[in-house]
């Protein structure tokens, strides 16, 4: 039985709170698993180095010395990486191409909540990593190159109501959604994503959300093979955010790996979403989300 068999059941116990808010950690069987890359090194001191890479991007580092253990996440400064263990773990981003070929610029403005300062680095750390991989996950690796030196993005703290938003190149963040949830950092991709998509406008706002979530979700969350539990009765595709997203993912996996770079263009000349799907994959996003449903549902009958 799959764990995404108990992901919908449970669905079905909550009944009418159908809408789960964060994502299972189930995988279907029917969409493989994401590919792992491992690389091992043994330090001069005895302890290991083993670093995993899953899907495109999440890279991680285990740590091992005297028998005690760390994660690291690729987005980490090497500064984190304990000394004896910096060499190998640098010389193995750069076997995964992990270390960034451009670099920008990261302000940070906690003038209004000094309380932010440790949780705005941290969240630095990740804009640095994530926006010149998202770029070249949505417009190709040309497009990285192409960055102007002075890129900056500006991260805002602010006391008010909601979790964060993107404008431009400023992303503004809730110290009271973070005092909440100090380990939402998934909100930090989320809006880099934002920056990175700079739409003129956007028709479908669902189909973007989908689409910003599934790089949270499904890519640079990829290490906890996330998949996101819908209710086969209730959800639809335009319920946006990670509900499309999973959507996305199982077009991704099994119909079309060039899906994200594609739906970006079309909303880079602020196409229709609806009918790129039919145009592209001859199927309206309703028949292809009822094949998905299907998919999920085969075992549970
Ligand atoms: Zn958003």
């Amino acid at each position: 039985m799959s764990r995404i068999y108990s992901s919908i059941l449970s669905v079905f116990v909550l009944g009418a709170f159908a809408f789960f808010a964060a994502p299972a950690p189930a995988q279907d069987g029917n969409i493989p698993e994401k590919e792992t890359v491992t690389i091992e090194k043994t330090l001069p001191n005895g302890g290991t180095v083993v670093v995993k890479k899953v899907g495109q991007e999440a890279a991680y580092a285990t740590i091992t010395i005297d028998g005690k253990s760390q994660e690291i996440d690729a987005f980490e400064p090497l500064s984190q990486v304990p000394e004896a263990a910096r060499a190998a773990v640098e010389e193995a981003w750069n076997e995964l191409g992990e270390i960034p070929k451009k670099t920008i610029k990261v302000d940070i403005d906690v003038s209004d909540a000094p309380d932010a300062t440790e949780w705005a680095e941290r969240a630095r750390s990740r804009v640095l990593y994530w926006y010149p991989k998202v770029v070249a996950m949505l417009d190709g690796e040309e497009a990285v190159d192409k960055i102007p030196d002075d890129f900056t993005i500006k991260l805002i703290f602010k006391d008010m109501d909601g979790v964060a938003y993107a404008a431009g190149r400023e992303i503004t963040v809730s110290t009271r959604h973070i005092k909440r949830n100090p380990k939402d950092f998934g909100l930090v991709v989320h809006e880099t994503t934002h920056v990175a998509q700079a739409y003129p406008g956007v028709r479908e706002t669902w189909a973007m959300e989908g689409a910003t979530d599934y790089i949270r979700y499904y890519v640079t969350e990829a290490r906890s093979n996330n998949h996101w539990a819908i209710n086969p009765r209730t959800s639809k595709y335009t319920d946006s955010y990670g509900v499309t997203a999973s959507f996305y993912d199982w077009i991704v996996r099994t119909l079309d790996p060039d899906f994200m770079k594609k739906l970006h263009r079309v909303f880079r000349i602020r196409g229709s979403v609806e009918l790129f799907f039919v145009e592209e994959y001859g199927k309206s996003c309703q028949e292809l989300w009822d094949e998905y449903v299907a998919s999920l549902t085969k075992e549970t009958r």
